[in-house]
C-alpha cells in the first residue's frame, strides 16, 4: 500500500525491495537519493515520516547504520553480515584520519569514543549506552564493541606486555558466552534475551592499551530458573547441559537421555546458543577449571530435579504435606547432587520455622501445598542467583586490573530495553524504571543541556519541544511519597492483604500525578504507568511479595549444610556480614526491598555515566518475528516515538557538534591567534547544519569574545592539517 506523507508517496508498508527512488529525493535538492542520506540531520523536513522513510530505504539497500546526530541508529540485520565486522574494516575505522567521514557503523562510535579517552583537549571517561527494545541488537552491538577494542586497543610493545594484553583481552571477550549462557534465554521477542543488565568498563593505560576490564550487572531475572512462561525457556545453561554432556556425564549428574524435567521447557527447540563446548571453553579461559565447571553443572542439574519435586495437599494441617510418588526420587537424586541429608531436605521444603516472643522461642509449623511450592522454588532462585554473582566475581577477579595500571575507561551498558506485556509486575515496574532514567540521562545530556546554554549563552534559538519525563520519575520514586515509597512501606508494614492496602494508598495518594492512569478495563487490581515510551499496566498482586523476596532462613540454614564443595562456596557458615536476602526479624532496621537495592545500584550508575562523556546507540528492531529483509513500518514507527529520535534530530541538526571548555580552549589555540591574527573563514567554515533549513545558530557579537571567533575560523584549517599528519 503506498502511503502519502506531506502529498510525497512513502512508498510500500512492509516488505522491503520496492524501488529506493522516493518522491522525498524533492526534497533532497534532486541529487541525493534517499538511501544515500548517512546523518538523518539530513533529511529535510525532519518529521517521524521522513525519518521512517529513510532508514527503510538505507535498510532495504542493507545499510544498517545511520547517523541521527549525536546517535547513532542501529537497524537489525536479522541475518549475518560478516563483510560488515570484519577485523579490515574495524582496522579502517581505526587508522582512517576522519572515522566520521566513513559510512556510519558502530565501529565510527567505537573510534570516536576511543580518540576521545585520549584526547589532549579534554581526555575523559567514556561512555557507550546502548538502548533498544528486547531483540534489537544490543547485546551483539556491545560484543561488537567489546571485539572492536580487543583489536584496536592491543598494540603492546614488548613480548611481555603482548602476553598480558593478549590473555586480558581474550578473557574479557570469553566472559561473554559465559555470562550469556547463565543469564540468557529464549523468549517470546530474541531467541537470546539477556536476562540482566550489564555495564562493563574497559580499563586503559595510558598507551591506550585495555589492561583489564569490570563487570557489573543488574537484577538477573532469576525467577525464570523455576517460572517460564509456556513458549519460552529456562536459561541456556541448563539446555546445554542437557544436550551437551557425555555419556559418563549424564551418569554423574542424572540426566539420563530424554528425561523430562518441568523446568526444561521446550527443549526440543535447538538454538544456537545451545552449544555446550563454547561455554566450558570460556570457562576454562576464565580460570574455572574443568573440576570446578562439572561441580556447577552438577548442582544445576540438581535444580532440573528440584523442579520435578511435587507435594500432595495434606488431609491434615498439623501434618506435612506428602511427596507425590513420582517426586520420591526426584527428591533422593537432589539430595545425591547437592549433597544434602535428605531428611533435613525434606523437613525444610515443607515445615516453617517460626521465632517468636521476647526469648525468640521456635515453633514449627507445617507448610500447605502452595508454601511448599513457594520454598521449593525460593530454593532454585537462591541457588541460582548466588550461583550467578559468584561467576560475575570469579569473571571479575579474572579480568581485574591493578588500579594503578589504568587511567581511564569506556563503560558499555547493555540493560534491558523497555517492556510492556500484558501482565506487567515488578521486574517490568524496575527495567522501565531503569529506562526512564537513561531516557532522563540522555535528554539532560542531548537535550536540555544543549539548549539551555544557548540561552544562557544568548544564541538566537528556537526551543525544540522535547518530552521531559520528570514527572514520570517522580511518580516512581520521587520522595515523599511515590510507587516506590508505598511499595516499600507495604513491605514494612507486613499487614495481610498488602495487595489491596497498596492499591488503594496508590489510587488515594497519588490521585491526580501527571503519569499515573487506571486501566477501567482491567478486572484485576492495577495502575498505568504513562511512560516515556507509551503507557503501561501493572498488576499490583504481587508486587510487595516480589519487592520483599523473602528467603526463609531456614533454606540458607540448610544449604550450609551442603557437603558440596560449590555449595560450602556459595553459602559460607559464617558469611563476613549478614545475606541481603533474609529478613531483619523483629529487629527495626529498614528492609531492604528490591526496589531499594535496585535504585541504589541504578543511581552508582548514573553516577558513572554522568562523569564520562556518553555516546548514544539506539538500536531498532525493523521486525517482531526476526526475519531479514522485512522492515515493519509500524513497528519501526512506534521504536522511533519512544525514544523521541525526531527531537533528537531536530537539536543535532541545529547545534554545535563540538563544545570544549573556554579555559582549555584558550590553552591550546593560543598560538594560532599569533599565527593568523585576523583569519578569515574559508569555505570549510564550521556548518554543523549542512542541509538542515534552519541553519546553525548564530552568536551575537556582544557574547562571543573576539579571540575565540577568530580562533574559530581557524579551526578546519588546523583540523585538516592535522588529519594530514595522521
Ligand atoms: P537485545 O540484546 O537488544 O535483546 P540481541 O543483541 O540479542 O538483542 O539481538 C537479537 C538477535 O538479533 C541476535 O541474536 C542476532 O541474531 C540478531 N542481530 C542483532 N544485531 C545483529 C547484527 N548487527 N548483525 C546480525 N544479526 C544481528
Ligand atoms: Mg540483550
Amino acid at each position: 500500500m503506498l502511503q502519502q506523507v506531506n502529498g510525497h508517496s512513502l512508498g510500500t508498508d512492509a516488505q522491503c525491495g520496492e524501488p529506493l527512488r522516493g518522491d522525498l529525493q524533492d526534497f533532497l535538492g534532486g541529487e541525493t537519493l534517499l538511501y544515500q542520506l548517512d546523518d538523518l540531520t539530513k533529511v529535510n523536513p525532519v518529521t517521524l515520516e521522513t525519518v521512517l522513510r529513510c532508514l527503510q530505504a538505507r535498510y532495504t539497500t542493507d545499510t544498517f547504520y545511520t547517523n541521527a546526530g549525536c546517535t547513532l541508529v542501529a537497524l537489525n540485520p536479522f541475518k549475518p553480515v560478516p563483510q560488515l565486522y570484519s577485523p579490515e574494516l574495524m582496522r579502517e575505522y581505526h587508522t582512517a584520519p576522519q572515522p566520521q567521514k566513513l559510512k556510519p557503523h558502530v565501529f565510527t562510535v567505537g573510534e570516536q569514543t576511543y580518540r576521545n579517552v585520549k584526547s589532549l583537549i579534554e581526555p575523559v571517561n567514556q561512555s557507550i549506552v546502548v538502548s533498544g527494545e528486547s531483540g534489537a541488537g544490543k547485546t551483539w552491538t556491545s560484543r561488537c564493541l567489546m571485539k572492536f577494542y580487543a583489536v584496536v586497543a592491543s598494540s603492546p610493545t614488548s613480548w611481555e606486555s603482548h602476553q598480558v594484553a593478549e590473555r586480558i583481552e581474550q578473557r574479557i571477550l570469553n566472559s561473554n558466552p559465559v555470562m550469556e549462557a547463565f543469564g540468557n534465554a529464549c523468549t517470546l521477542r530474541n531467541n537470546n534475551s539477556s536476562r540482566f543488565g550489564k555495564f562493563i568498563q574497559l580499563q586503559l593505560n595510558r598507551a591506550q592499551q585495555m589492561t583489564g576490564a569490570a563487570v557489573q550487572t543488574y537484577l538477573l531475572e532469576k525467577t525464570r530458573v523455576a517460572c517460564q512462561a509456556s513458549s519460552e525457556r529456562n536459561f541456556h545453561i541448563f539446555y546445554q547441559i542437557c544436550k551437551g554432556a557425555s555419556a559418563n556425564e549424564r551418569l554423574q549428574w542424572h540426566l539420563p537421555e530424554g528425561a523430562a524435567f518441568s523446568w526444561l521447557p521446550n527443549p526440543e527447540r535447538t538454538l544456537e546458543e545451545d552449544c555446550f563446548e563454547v561455554t566450558r571453553e570460556a570457562m576454562l579461559h576464565l580460570g574455572i577449571d574443568t573440576p570446578t565447571q562439572n561441580n556447577i553443572f552438577k548442582v544445576l542439574a540438581g535444580l532440573l530435579h528440584l523442579g520435578n519435586v511435587r507435594f500432595a495437599d495434606s488431609e491434615d494441617e498439623a501434618q506435612p504435606c506428602q511427596l507425590m510418588d513420582y517426586a520420591k526420587c526426584s527428591v533422593r537424586t537432589l539430595a545425591s547432587l547437592l549433597q544434602l541429608p535428605e531428611d533435613a531436605l525434606l523437613e525444610t521444603l515443607r515445615i516453617r520455622t517460626i521465632r517468636a516472643g521476647r526469648q525468640q522461642q521456635v515453633f514449627q509449623k507445617p507448610c500447605s501445598r502452595a508454601e511448599c511450592d513457594t520454598r521449593r522454588d525460593c530454593l532454585a532462585k537462591l541457588v541460582y542467583a548466588r550461583l550467578f554473582d559468584w561467576l560475575v566475581s570469579v569473571i571479575n577477579s579474572s579480568i581485574y586490573a591493578d588500579p594503578d595500571s589504568w587511567t581511564t575507561f569506556i563503560g558499555l551498558l547493555d540493560v534491558y530495553g523497555f517492556e510492556s506485556f500484558p501482565d506487567n509486575s515488578l521486574e517490568q515496574l524496575c527495567i522501565n524504571y531503569a529506562n526512564e532514567k537513561l531516557q532522563q540521562h540522555f535528554v539532560a545530556h542531548f537535550l536540555r543541556v544543549q539548549q539551555e546554554e544557548y540561552a544562557v549563552e544568548g544564541l538566537e534559538w528556537s526551543f525544540v519541544n522535547y518530552q521531559d519525563n520528570q514527572s514520570c520519575l517522580d511518580l516512581i520514586e520521587g520522595s515523599p511519597i511515590s510507587i516506590c515509597s508505598l511499595l516499600n512501606e507495604e513491605c514494612r508494614l507486613n499487614r495481610p492483604n498488602s495487595a489491596a492496602q497498596l492499591q488503594m494508598r496508590i489510587e488515594s495518594v497519588l490521585a491526580g500525578r501527571p503519569c499515573l492512569g487506571q486501566n477501567k478495563l482491567s478486572r484485576e487490581p492495577s495502575f498505568i504507568v504513562v511512560h516515556y515510551a507509551g503507557p503501561v499496566c501493572y498488576h499490583t498482586a504481587g508486587l510487595v511479595e516480589k519487592n520483599k523476596d523473602p528467603v526463609p532462613p531456614e533454606l540458607t540454614g540448610l544449604l550450609q549444610q551442603s557437603q558440596d564443595p560449590l555449595l560450602k562456596v556459595l553459602f559460607p557458615t559464617n558469611p563476613k556480614e549478614k545475606s541481603q536476602e533474609e529478613p531483619s526479624g523483629q529487629s527495626r532496621a529498614p528492609v531492604l526491598t528490591v526496589v531499594s537495592r535496585f535504585k541504589a545500584s541504578l543511581e552508582q550508575l548514573l553516577q558513572v555515566l554522568h562523569d564520562t562523556t556518553p555516546h548514544y546507540i539506539r538500536c531498532i528492531k525493523p521486525n517482531s518475528q526476526g526475519q531479514a529483509q522485512t522492515f515493519v513500518r509500524e513497528e519501526v514507527l512506534s521504536q522511533l516515538e519512544a525514544c523521541g529520535l525526531v527531537e533528537t534530530i531536530h537539536i543535532s541538526a541545529a547545534g554545535f557538534p563540538i563544545r570544549v571548555s573556554h579555559r582549555n580552549f584558550v590553552e591550546r589555540y593560543e598560538l594560532l591567534r599569533r599565527l593568523h591574527p585576523r583569519a578569515s573563514p574559508g569555505p570549510h567554515s564550521p556548518s554543523p547544519a549542512k542541509g538542515h533549513s534552519k541553519g546553525p545558530p548564530h552568536a551575537k557579537e556582544v557574547t562571543l569574545q573576539p579571540l575565540l571567533r577568530d580562533i574559530l575560523h581557524t579551526l578546519p584549517a588546523l583540523t585538516r592539517a592535522a588529519a594530514t599528519l595522521g
